[in-house]
């Protein structure tokens, strides 16, 4: 599933060409995504102007011309393609929007999801605070406000195991199961851990444990794990720097102990149980 780095990556690569660029031409293959695409969102897209792209959490967000705001989410199994050739569409292409840059250049944007877990939105940029996706949103890991007092204030009197707390999205947008893992490994927190049991240490080291590993894989271009492929369809190859996620049986890379995997929440959890305490 595709995590903060990922939409990062699709965000950058998508700035490339969105910026100033005109859409002229919009096709809905399949409209029955994770909710129903809206119905007018062709009409009210075709011949605007996309700005440059932004993210939020695991959202990217086009601003329009028109005051309006594309969304797109690549829910579990999502990919987009920025295709310049002719091109022939694949299974699960379900949205393919055509654009033409300020200097003339054509480019295809193409939606795939074999799963189905993502969506397409068109709203009013005004309404953006208030979009059902966006309301609730935390705070953003890469910025300032991420701090020891906003997660002091999140953990009080919470028993929440520290795993599911880095993952709910209501308190820190963007980060899922792989990169949760790889956090806590790094911080040598174990996943199980209750988070009021947690000290301001510890909170530390997960700010910067988390600032860390996300910037880090956004430098390489997210992970390729599972269905995700990189927009220019290379897959990513932040897959080799992981360093607990996966690694069942293997050697911790820092005392050598076996890694382990337990199910927390039905998500595979990789960790040491020797270092992360
Ligand atoms: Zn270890």
């Amino acid at each position: 599933m595709p995590e903060l780095p990922e939409v990062e990556t699709v965000c950058l690569a998508l700035s490339k060409i969105t910026n100033n660029s005109r859409v002229r031409n919009i096709e809905l293959f399949r409209k029955d995504l994770r909710w129903n695409i809206k119905e007018n969102l062709e009409k009210d897209l075709i011949q605007k102007i996309l700005k440059k792209p932004f993210r939020r959490g695991k959202y990217i967000l086009v601003p329009t011309s028109n005051e309006q705001i594309l969304l797109i989410h690549l829910g579990m199994s999502g990919t987009i393609k920025i295709i310049s050739k002719k091109y022939n569409l694949s299974k699960h292409d379900h949205v393919k929007i055509d654009i033409e840059t300020k200097d003339n250049k054509n480019f295809s944007v193409i939606y795939n999801d074999p799963r189905r877990f993502g969506y397409i939105d068109l709203f009013d940029i005004s309404k953006i605070e208030n979009h059902f996706l966006l309301k609730k949103l935390g705070v953003e890991p890469l910025n300032n406000d991420f701090t020891v007092h906003y997660l002091q204030k999140k953990i009080y009197k919470k028993s929440k195991c520290v795993k599911n707390f880095l993952m709910d999205q209501c308190i820190i947008a963007g980060i899922g199961n792989i990169y949760a893992c790889e956090i806590l490994h790094r911080a040598k927190i174990n996943p199980l851990r209750s988070v009021n049991s947690l000290n301001k240490e510890h909170l530390k080291s997960i700010i910067k444990a988390t600032k860390f590993i996300l910037k880090k894989s956004i430098n390489v271009g997210g992970t390729s794990i599972r269905n995700h492929l990189q927009p220019d369809g290379n897959l990513g190859y932040f897959v080799q720097k992981l360093q607990v996620y996966g690694k069942n049986k293997q050697n911790c890379n820092r005392c050598k102990n076996l890694i382990s995997v337990i199910n927390i929440s039905k998500r595979s959890t990789y960790f040491c149980s020797y270092c992360q305490i």
